[in-house]
Formats: structure tokens, sequence, C-alpha cells
């Protein structure tokens, strides 16, 4: 028998499920809500976990999303440190790991996704930390201390933000990707390369096209072997090789699965009462086809849309969703499809690398990274849902 009737639940307590709450409220005052987390803590901001938690720009409590009193106010019930189990979407009812059965009238999926392990002798070591949640922060943090050694793995964005992060906290770096350049699969390659070598100029050792073979325990710290015969001693290892959408409740549950959960326009899943948002979503963006984002913004848009069509605003999902990133003193902001294989134009000022980074497929505009300039985003955005036929001459200037 189901415990208990909730007109709302969430499953996943991350910016998804967080933002559908307010989603939820902006358009039904009153329904009842159960907000399901796996991780003890409370919805928090992730971004700042790579970056400001570092730099000193914010502290843990800052970066908490809603205390106490807002999930009172809101008649949330918050119920952490809990996986869903299981789906009945025939009965509208979820099973979770303390044995609790409840009923829900609207169900939105925001479960994210698990950082990929390496698969080689000891990627499962205790101490190899795959860095993700508030939890991995906490662990990481009291250990990567001035003068500590640390290898990141990795050079997607986990890793470049981290590596940046614990240089400025004066540890020694190195870090080993596979590819020829930071953050490949969105930098343009003299982009890349130009801040694969500010990195090296900051002290961090850059083992680029070459991966890890194995990992060791050591008396103290661990030894990791390469594929190009290196031997790598270091106090500490943390690794950021990706995600893996954790779509496996939606596939029991019987939804359709491919790349992520399958969503239409309103973000609904195969089943009309189950909604899916953020890492997990695989839905048809305007103009691009079917994607699936990982990013900030990305799931707070989805989440707080969700939340709005659960309680029946019927809104399509039409947003172009923008990300962010901080690398030393290289910022970024960035909307659409900037993927490095499409063709690109860079309309900048080549010395300090800054201004924009058209990417372009064939004569139209799918991305633009805002290099160094901010609060352009919106014009971006527009010039690339006008899906116009351009020319490099018609863009150069187009972001200013
Ligand atoms: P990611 O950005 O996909 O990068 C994965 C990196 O791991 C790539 O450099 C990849 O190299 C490398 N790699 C793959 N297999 C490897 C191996 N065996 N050994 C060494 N390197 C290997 O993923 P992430 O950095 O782990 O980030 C996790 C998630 O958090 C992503 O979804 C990301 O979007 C999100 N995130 C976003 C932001 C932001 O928006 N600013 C910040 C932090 C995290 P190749 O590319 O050469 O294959």
């Amino acid at each position: 028998m189901p415990r208990e009737t909730y007109a709302y639940v969430i499953i996943g307590g991350g910016l998804a499920g967080a933002a559908a709450v307010e989603g939820i409220r902006e358009v039904d005052q009153r329904g009842s809500i159960l907000l399901l987390g796996a991780e003890k803590d409370p919805p928090y901001d992730r971004p700042p976990l790579s970056k400001q938690l570092w730099t000193g720009g914010k502290t843990v409590a800052e970066i908490v999303l809603h205390d106490e009193a807002f999930y009172e106010k809101n008649a949330v019930d918050l119920r952490l440190a809990t996986e869903v189990t299981q789906i009945d979407a025939a009965a509208h009812t979820i099973r979770d790991s303390q044995g609790n059965v409840d009923h829900y009238e609207r169900l939105l999926l925001a479960t994210g996704g698990t950082p990929r392990r390496l698969d080689i002798p000891g990627g499962y070591l205790e101490g190899v930390s795959y860095y993700r949640t508030l939890h991995d922060y906490h662990q990481l943090r009291a250990t990567a201390v001035e003068g500590k050694s640390v290898l990141v793995i990795g050079g997607g964005f986990i890793g470049s933000e981290l590596a940046a992060s614990l240089r400025t906290n004066k540890l020694a770096v190195t870090m080993v990707f596979p590819s020829r350049w930071l953050v490949s699969r969105v930098f343009p390659e003299a982009l890349g390369r130009y801040l694969t070598e500010q990195y090296r100029a900051k002290g961090i050792e850059i083992l680029d096209g070459d991966i890890p073979l194995s990992i060791q325990r050591e008396r103290s710290g661990y030894l990791t072997r390469t594929r190009a015969g290196r031997e790598i001693r270091t106090d500490l290892v943390v690794a950021g090789i990706g995600i893996t959408p954790n779509v496996s409740l939606a596939q029991t549950a019987g939804l359709s699965v491919g790349n992520g959960v399958i969503v239409n326009e309103f973000l609904q899943t195969s089943a009309p009462d189950i909604y899916a948002a953020g890492d997990i979503a695989l839905f048809p963006e305007a103009g691009f086809g079917p994607r699936r984002l990982e990013h900030w913004d990305n799931a707070v848009s989805q989440g707080k849309h969700a939340g709005r069509n659960m309680a029946g605003a019927r809104e399509r999902f039409t947003s172009l969703p923008f990300f962010f990133s901080d690398l030393f003193e290289f910022g970024y902001e960035a909307v659409g499809d900037i993927d490095s294989r499409l063709t690109t134009f860079a309309d900048w000022q080549e010395e300090n690398k800054t201004g924009v980074i058209y990417y372009l497929d064939g004569n139209r505009l799918r991305g633009a990274m805002m290099c160094n300039v901010w609060g352009k985003v919106d014009a971006a955005r527009a010039l690339i849902q006008k899906n116009e036929v351009v020319s490099v001459e018609t863009l150069r200037g187009a972001i200013q």
C-alpha cells in the first residue's frame, strides 16, 4: 500500500530537481511535493565545486540553494540519502531504498549522471576521486593542501577547471588526457593549444596524447603508469572522464530511452505523467534535433520548465541553454552547439583572446563562444535561433 499520495514527486535532488519545485509553485501553490535525493546534502549549486569553492568566490553555505524554511513554506517533503529503486508507471507508484512506497500524480525524473570510472587496474581504488558531488569536494579539500601533488586525469570540463583551481591553491598539478589540447571537444585547435600552453606557463605539467593504464597505491600516495610508459607518483589522483546518464530507472519502468530518456517538446517522457529534465533528458532542441546537455543552465531551465508543465502549464521548451567556464584568467560563456569539429571563425583580439568564436555548419550558425566577453548570451542565442544563411563577413562584429 502506498504510504502517501503526492501531487508531484521529483526524483533527483540536483539542480533540475530543485528548479522543478520552483516551476511547480509558479503554477500550483498547493499540490503536495516529494523531492527525493540520493545525496545526503540538500540541493546545491554544482558549478562552484570545481571553481569558486577553491578560489574563495563562494563558501559551502552559499551554494546551498534553499534553506529549510523554503521547503517548509512550499510544503515540500525532502527525503535525502534515499534512492528510488523502482517506478510502476501504470500504478503511479515509486519504491525507495528505505522501503517506502509513494503514489504520484505527476513524476519528474531528474536523476543526473554518474562519473565514468577508469576501467583499469586501480581504477576503483579507494581514494581515487571521481569528482562530482559536494561530498567529493569535502573529501578532496581535506587532503588537497598547499605543497601536495595531484594527478588530474581527463582534460574536459572537470579536469580543466579543477586543475586550475588546485594549481591556484599551490598544489603541484599533472594532467593526463588522450587529446592534444585541453577541452578538445569544444575548443578549436588554436585556442586549445594556446590554453594548454597557458596551463604549462602556470606550472601545470601536461601529458597530452596519453592515458593511464594502471594506478597503484604506494606507502604514501599513488603510482600511475601510462600508455606512453610514464610513471607518475602523486599524493592524490582525481579523475573527470565524463558521466553516464542515470537512465536505468526509466528503462526498467518501460520508458523510451536512447542516449538519455527521450522526451517531447513539453519534456514529457513516453509515459505522459512522467517528465524528465537535466543531464538525462534527450530532448528535441529547436533547430538541432535530439540533444542531451550536461550543463548548469540546461538543468535549471529544463527543471523549472518541467515543473511548470507538470503543474499544467503545457509550454514547449524552446530555450537554447548556455554554459560557462573559468580557466585561470580565461573565462567564457557559450550557447548552441560548440563542437570543435564544426567550422569555426574567431572574431577577436588575437593577443588576449577576447572576442567571439562562431561555430558554423556549412553556412548556418550553430553556436557561439564569448571569450572574456560578458553579457552577450542573449544576442548570440537570438542570432543562432534566426537560423539564417550567414557568411564570415556578416558575422564579423555581430556579437560585440
Ligand atoms: P568531459 O567534459 O566529457 O571530459 C572528459 C575528459 O576525459 C576528456 O578530456 C576526455 O578526453 C578524457 N578522457 C576520456 N577517457 C579518458 C581516459 N581513459 N584517460 C584520460 N582521459 C580520458 O567530462 P568531465 O570533465 O568528466 O565532466 C563531467 C560532466 O560535468 C560533464 O557532463 C560536463 O559537461 C559537466 N561539467 C560542466 C562544466 C561546465 O559547464 N563548465 C564544468 C564541470 C563539469 P577526449 O576528449 O580526448 O576523449
